[in-house]
């Protein structure tokens, strides 16, 4: 696999024969979210989806997709970007709202405190601090304005770098859902790109000429969890020169767990044990 480095820079302009590409790799993107939308059955008739827009490449590219699927798709459903602005002096969201006004799109910006409550905290780990807050953002906005859905842009790398940051560091075997309904029912947050890789989407953003907005978070170099998340990356990239395959059979084996083969109680092990020996540890 090619690495993301080395690619053009979003600031160049793709050449004609870059730009001779871009219908294979819209199709090969279309049919990964057409076949997640209706494995997972993210969109119904008539829903109000609020998509996350934060200007970087992922946002761009779930727009992108989404409003093309409106266009052609047999369901009709509606669209609405949300851009939350965490106050970073670097961040800027006007080009966002420009180019959503172009396209004649409704779009809103919701401020949000995070550079200050970071900075307040030095001692918390401030991503949790700052995912915590934009969530509870978009889930209050959601359903204060009545939206069924929420549209994220995570991607398969996303996925899998969280699997790989949940065994390693967190102690569990989870992932971002690609369909999720909050614990109070009232929200539905939806990843429409979630078996796409990043690469694609970054190529696909630049050949189609979306400005890419910096987040401007200090801290995006060197938080924690950043450097965590980095150095799945890495590995996966690394492992990807000899297993060529690697992300494809990650997805796979996350759509094939053997609940049997784990260890997990509450689980398989129910069935490998035998349930009365299970139920009796379970207490
Ligand atoms: S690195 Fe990302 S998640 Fe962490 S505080 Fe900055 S913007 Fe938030």
């Amino acid at each position: 696999m090619a690495n993301p480095c080395a690619l053009p820079t979003l600031a160049d302009p793709p050449s004609e024969q870059d730009l001779a590409s871009l219908p294979k790799l819209e199709k090969r993107i279309f049919r990964r979210v057409g076949e997640a939308i209706g494995t997972y059955n993210l969109i119904a008739h008539g829903d109000r989806i609020l998509v996350g827009l934060s200007g970087g490449k992922d946002s761009w590219a779930l727009l992108d997709v989404l409003t093309s699927l409106q266009k052609r798709a047999p369901v009709k459903f509606e669209i609405s970007c949300i851009t939350v602005d965490p106050g970073f002096p670097a961040f800027n969201p006007d080009r966002i709202a420009e180019v959503c006004e172009q396209r004649g799109l409704p779009h809103n910006v919701l401020g949000a405190p995070i550079d200050e409550l970071v900075r307040q905290r030095p001692d918390a780990t401030p991503c949790i601090i700052c995912s915590r807050l934009r969530r509870g953002l978009l889930y209050s906005y959601a359903k204060q304005h009545g939206f069924t859905k929420i549209a994220l842009g995570h991607h398969l790398d996303d996925l899998l770098e969280t699997l790989l940051l949940n065994l390693f560091f967190g102690g569990k075997l989870a992932t971002m859902p690609v369909r999720l309904t909050s614990d109070d029912g009232a929200n539905t947050v939806i990843r429409p790109l979630a078996t796409c890789e990043e690469e694609d989407l970054r190529r696909f953003t630049w050949l189609k000429g979306y400005p890419i907005v910096p987040c401007g978070c200090p801290l995006c170099a060197c938080s924690v969890l950043e450097s965590r998340r980095k150095q799945t990356k890495v590995l996966i990239e690394q492992l990807q020169g000899s297993i060529p395959q690697i992300k494809a059979s990650m997805l796979k084996a996350m759509s094939n767990v053997k609940n049997s083969h784990l260890l997990d109680l509450k689980l398989g092990a129910l069935t490998a044990m035998g349930v009365d020996e299970a139920v009796e540890r379970l207490g």
